[in-house]
């Protein structure tokens, strides 16, 4: 019985963790790593296993960086079920999708230029084939099992699966294998990616009962937020000032959770008239289609929200806000005058539409990027939250003279303080921590705070490093 790490070790994204147990293999997680170009290729092009020997897979939630590479595994010979939440099954169909178009639009490009420039004699590489297509993706959603959190479900012989709420985005869990072999009972906790108490929208984590080892993310391991409740006046001073210059706010977001989030904000500051009136325009096709599996699963919803919704407002389509799916609106976005604001993903800017909107805008100081999640190092994201002076778009390098914010207190991650309140009811009969989804420099800070606030061992996995599961 062990857990072998193959991603999210010492980095933030592809989170994928293969558990052995009476000689068979489950994954929990199976996510796209995100990172320069060429590393990213060849970690999410192959496998370090055979994928028709994965029984099952146990998916935390529908982020890409945890769900990206479910089609390649398909593709590749997968055919056990996945387990999920019912909200996150629900919002895999439109990000998976979406993702495949992407790499299918992808190698179409550059398939173009291998035969433009195999015309004129140029060398211009192999033609590549799409990491998987829409189809490979289809395949992925016959093979969803929606898995009812708190409800124990046996996924093999000697594993039993139960997932609780995580608070990160919409249907996010954290889960609980109790695993049995050779006699000896062990129980392993897996927190996924966790929430911060009080997010909009989504619901708090939840604690999880005591377990033996504990699989637990650090993104933030060494990084205290602001509070909530600072959110909504920080957010409307930066709205406020670049509404006065006269200035575009671009709003670089994922699709799935802090797009709504923000809207939700933006509608009760417009609503408090604490903000003026300005139009707002979702751009993202991905956000609308997310955004309607919101509204399919209220029962995901905090109670604020909940009340928001009783009393027959919609949270995420006032009437100042335009969604927007089609190219050719988006486009038009180009030549309308400021002030307005346009939230796009993708969140750390590594492609979509978001790289026309900075490619147009981030010259201009009378405008501001507000970002609001979590840049992983080597994106563009990051390269703009360190207001370098000029940042590489479509391989030009383009001047950075707009305003940069960030609003840390949204982010879906909860800081080093709300991770340590959620191990402590269960820090007492913990053995070891293995610490993942989180940067070397986070990691060590957090594997210390554990170890001198809990005594527990926390140690931080190599990648395709194994780990003996005794009791
Ligand atoms: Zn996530």
């Amino acid at each position: 019985m062990n857990v072998t790490f193959w991603g999210a070790a010492k980095t933030v994204t592809g989170s994928m963790h293969q558990l052995n147990v009476q000689g068979k293999s489950y994954l929990l997680d199976c996510g796209m790593y995100q990172g320069r170009r060429k590393e990213a290729e060849e970690r999410n092009g192959k496998f370090p296993f055979s994928p028709n020997q994965i029984s099952a897979v146990m998916l935390s939630h529908a982020h890409i960086d945890h769900s990206g590479t479910l089609p390649l595994l398909v593709k590749n010979g997968f055919n056990g079920p996945i387990h999920a939440s019912p909200g996150t099954v629900d919002l895999c169909r439109p990000m998976l999708t979406d993702s495949a178009t992407l790499q299918e639009k992808d190698a179409q490009f550059l398939n173009k230029r291998y035969v433009r420039r195999r015309s004129i004699n140029m060398n211009g590489g192999q033609p590549v084939e799409p990491l998987y297509t829409t189809v490979d993706a289809e395949a992925t959603f016959a093979l969803f099992r929606p898995t009812t959190m708190h409800t124990p479900t046996e996924i093999g012989p000697g594993v039993r699966y139960t997932s609780f709420e995580a608070g990160h985005i919409f249907g996010s869990t954290s889960m609980v294998l109790d695993l049995e072999s050779d006699g000896r009972k062990v129980r392993l906790g897996f927190s996924g990616d966790l929430g911060r108490p009080g997010l909009p929208i989504v619901r708090d984590p939840e604690p999880l009962p005591a377990v033996d080892y504990l699989i637990l993310e650090s993104t933030y391991g060494d990084r205290v937020h602001e509070p909530i409740q600072s959110v909504a006046n920080k957010l409307a001073d930066i709205v406020n000032r670049t509404y006065h210059r006269g200035g575009k706010l671009i709003v670089p977001a994922f699709a799935v959770g802090r797009t709504q989030q923000l809207v939700l904000l933006l509608h009760e500051l417009t609503n408090a008239k604490t903000i003026p009136r300005l139009p707002i325009f979702v751009d993202s096709p991905l956000a609308v289609n997310v955004t309607e599996v919101f509204r399919k699963h209220p029962e995901l919803f905090d109670a604020e929200t909940m009340e928001f919704l009783n009393r027959h407002e919609d949270p995420f389509g006032f009437n100042r806000l335009t969604y927007i799916r089609e190219v050719e609106q988006s486009k038009a976005l180009n030549d309308l005058r400021g002030p307005f604001m346009i939230v796009s993903a993708s969140g750390m800017m590594e492609g979509g539409r978001i790289l026309h909107h900075l490619k147009n805008n981030i010259g201009d100081p009378r405008n501001t990027v507000l970002i609001t999640g979590y840049q992983a190092q080597n994106t563009l994201g990051r390269k703009i939250l360190e207001r370098q002076p000029e940042v590489p778009i479509f391989g030009e390098p383009m001047r950075l003279r707009a305003e940069v914010q960030e609003l840390g207190a949204l982010s879906g991650h909860a800081d080093r303080g709300e991770m340590l309140e959620w191990i402590k009811p269960i820090a007492a009969g913990l053995k070891k921590v293995f610490l993942v989804h989180g940067e070397v420099d986070q990691q060590t800070a957090f594997a210390a705070a554990i170890q001198s606030r809990y005594g527990i061992e926390a140690v931080s996995p190599e990648r395709g490093e194994s780990f003996d599961l005794a009791t």
